[in-house]
């Protein structure tokens, strides 16, 4: 029992542990589908405490109810295309901490994640989309602009030229994703004073995950606060 928490819900280590038992039934297609009962239904219908806030991607393939296995008054979910934050995301974030009372966050970010390849392709080209799709893509590109590198001699397909003649290089698609998720997990602390607070006081973390669409396995690639043992995350 992590001594820190002060209500009778779980901890965030606690909580973490229930994503991963959930996702490792959902990979084994040994669903148990809880929480989704008639009597379930009822008895949240009253109130609701979430235990965990997930901001999700919104590809229709990352359905946080879905991989974690989960029912009805267990998440609270915030997606968006690509997890992109606004200040009405983070406040619906900070809403199912500070005001619900969840103990753990998760930035859960997918491979093969369209927002992050257009944003990629928005640097490399130069040619932005139209329309409030640009809006999300904005809020993209300064993550992977983390380990993007200026160099004398890149290859055409992956460079764009600046005027001294150097070519922009991004890593690859891998680390361009990761690299999304470790951002948005420190601008969520960075902007919210909630969540920085929350983390400081052991009352919740903020966890980063990336989704893998072809065989359901949800891995850990970022934390902000304790989530008990090293060996067992
Ligand atoms: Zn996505």
């Amino acid at each position: 029992m992590d001594l820190t928490s002060t209500s009778t819900g779980p901890t965030p280590t606690q909580a973490w542990q229930r994503l991963r038992e959930g996702n490792a039934r959902f990979v084994a297609d040994a669903m148990e589908h809880p929480s989704q009962s008639a009597d379930r239904r009822a008895a949240v219908a009253g109130q609701q405490h979430p235990w965990a806030v997930i901001l999700g991607c919104s590809d229709s393939r990352a359905a946080a109810e879905i991989i974690f296995d989960q029912g009805l008054g267990d998440l609270f979910v915030v997606r968006t295309a690509g997890h992109v934050l606004d200040s009405s995301v983070i406040g619906s974030v900070e809403y199912g901490v500070d005001i619900l009372g969840a103990p753990l966050v998760v930035v859960l970010g997918h491979d093969r994640c369209g927002a992050v390849t257009a944003a990629a392709d928005a640097l490399l080209t130069g040619r932005m989309p139209s329309g409030f799709v640009r809006t999300v893509v904005d809020r993209v590109i300064p993550s992977l602009l983390t380990h993007a590198e200026l160099r004398p001699e890149a290859p055409e397909a992956a460079a764009t030229e600046d005027r001294s003649g150097r070519r922009l290089t991004l890593p690859d698609d891998d680390t361009l994703r990761r690299n999304h998720v470790r951002a948005t997990v420190q601008m969520l602390r960075d902007y919210s004073s909630v969540l920085a607070d929350g983390v400081a006081a052991g009352r919740c973390a903020v966890v980063g995950v990336e989704y893998a669409l072809a065989d359901g396995t949800a891995h850990l690639v970022d934390h902000l606060g304790e989530l008990g043992d090293p060996a067992d995350r």
